[in-house]
């Protein structure tokens, strides 16, 4: 039996942005590892691990996963929220890890074993004009990928409009550029027309709306969508406005994937029971880790939507070891965000997951079969090595009487 000895936190990357906690035991050389990153709240997640659930778990028994994730959760009395969900699903993938190497099995076995070989992934193409966007796409197919995300630029892209080119209010909040629902409208089928044209019916794609349109628009797109047969579209809707997925179900047959943004271990649960999506995303490490995650994934089951876990963005190479174990063991897997790491984050992580092809891969070590270099993790922290393009706080547009665009 391992026991809690110590919970350390490891931050990385020249703007801090990867969080790893490390829980060692009292069996030499026994430890296990997890992703608390979170780009926006990384000191307020450190806290959460090492003043309120550290003290909680030291001494515990390893082994105990769902009843410490149940202390977890629990031990604050009010639930849930970003930090804290990040906090817990960090030390239950950490505890998930442990148990693999005691039992000498990688995670995914553990969790029943393999329903699949590999783990199909998608990656993003993207261009500013829809020419750029196809020679993206282009590399992706030679790549080898079968399912390719496609936006043109940035998130709203296709819906930005030169604040030179428009009737802007006197004193205007906007500088450049704002963002314009119908712009957004139009562009998008119109892309998605050029794709079609260039690369035939074969070729999965999706689209990430980001959120960005009214509730009403949203239903406008996925209709207007519906001629080009996405593979999915992802977040038509924002979080705060769930309710419309049910009139956006009714009226379109557009594939929906919603859930990044959730970290209430229920929130998903009408949209999974009143069948409205298709793909559930959640980001494991927010979600509370590999024990919420495949109970979120049986109910999904039992309601025929699969999942689609969120990667892509500023996620570390542990959060995604976590997700391809689970898409491993889960039946009703759909398909896996990618992660475009640069070579030297993940020569920080030896045992990280190899892609190959439009594949994911784990190890095969026991655990997540995913370990750390400190010394290359500590290469990842000198400001000479830029690794990280991402901002913060988060970079919010507007349409052109300042108004913000959500999010
Ligand atoms: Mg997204």
């Amino acid at each position: 039996m391992a026991i809690i000895k110590s919970i350390r936190s490891i931050r990385t990357r020249s703007d801090g942005s990867w969080t790893i906690v490390q829980v060692n035991t009292s069996q030499d050389g026994l430890y296990g590892i997890g992703s608390a990153s979170d780009l926006y709240n990384p000191e307020a997640v450190v806290q959460v691990i090492e003043q309120l659930f550290a003290p909680l778990l030291i001494g515990r028994d390893t082994s105990q996963i769902e009843d410490i994730w149940q202390t977890m959760q629990h031990s604050g009395y009010w639930r849930s929220g970003s930090v804290t969900q990040t906090a817990i699903s960090a030390i239950d993938m950490a505890l998930w890890d442990i148990l693999g190497k005691e039992a000498g099995l990688p995670v995914y076995r553990l969790l029943g074993g393999p329903a699949r070989s590999a783990v199909p992934c998608y990656g993003h193409a993207s261009g500013e004009s829809v020419s750029e966007l196809i020679e993206s796409v282009q590399r992706y197919l030679e790549d080898g990928y079968s399912v390719i995300r496609c936006q043109l630029g940035g998130y709203g892209g296709g819906g930005f409009v030169q604040g030179s080119e428009a009737r802007l209010p006197e004193k205007a909040w906007i500088q450049g550029r704002f963002f314009d629902e119908q712009a957004y409208l139009h562009s998008v089928p119109a892309m998605f027309e050029q794709l079609r044209l260039e690369f035939g019916s074969g070729l999965g794609l999706t689209h990430d709306v980001h959120e960005h349109l009214s509730p009403i628009t949203a239903i406008q797109l996925a209709k207007r969508l519906e001629p080009y047969s996405l593979f999915f579209l992802e977040d038509a809707l924002p979080p705060d406005q769930l309710g419309w997925y049910r009139q956006l179900r009714t009226l379109s047959s557009t594939p929906q994937a919603v859930g990044e943004l959730f970290t209430n271990p229920q929130e998903w649960l009408p949209l999974v029971q009143e069948r409205l999506i298709d793909f559930i995303r959640m980001r494991i490490s927010k979600a509370g880790g590999i024990t919420a995650c495949r109970k979120i994934a049986a109910v999904c089951e039992a309601f025929g939507v699969r999942t689609a876990w969120q990667e892509g963005g500023e996620n570390d190479p542990i959060n995604q070891a976590a997700a391809v174990h689970l898409d491993l063991a889960i039946w009703n897997f759909g398909i896996q965000e990618i992660n475009h790491f640069h070579e030297k984050e993940l020569e920080a992580f030896p045992g990280h997951i190899r892609r190959i092809g439009g594949y994911l891969y784990p190890s095969d070590k026991p655990g997540l079969g995913i370990e750390l270099d400190e010394t290359k993790l500590n290469r990842l922290r000198q400001k000479d090595w830029e690794c990280s393009s991402y901002h913060r706080p988060y970079p919010l547009d507007r349409k052109a009487d300042g108004t913000i665009v959500r999010p």
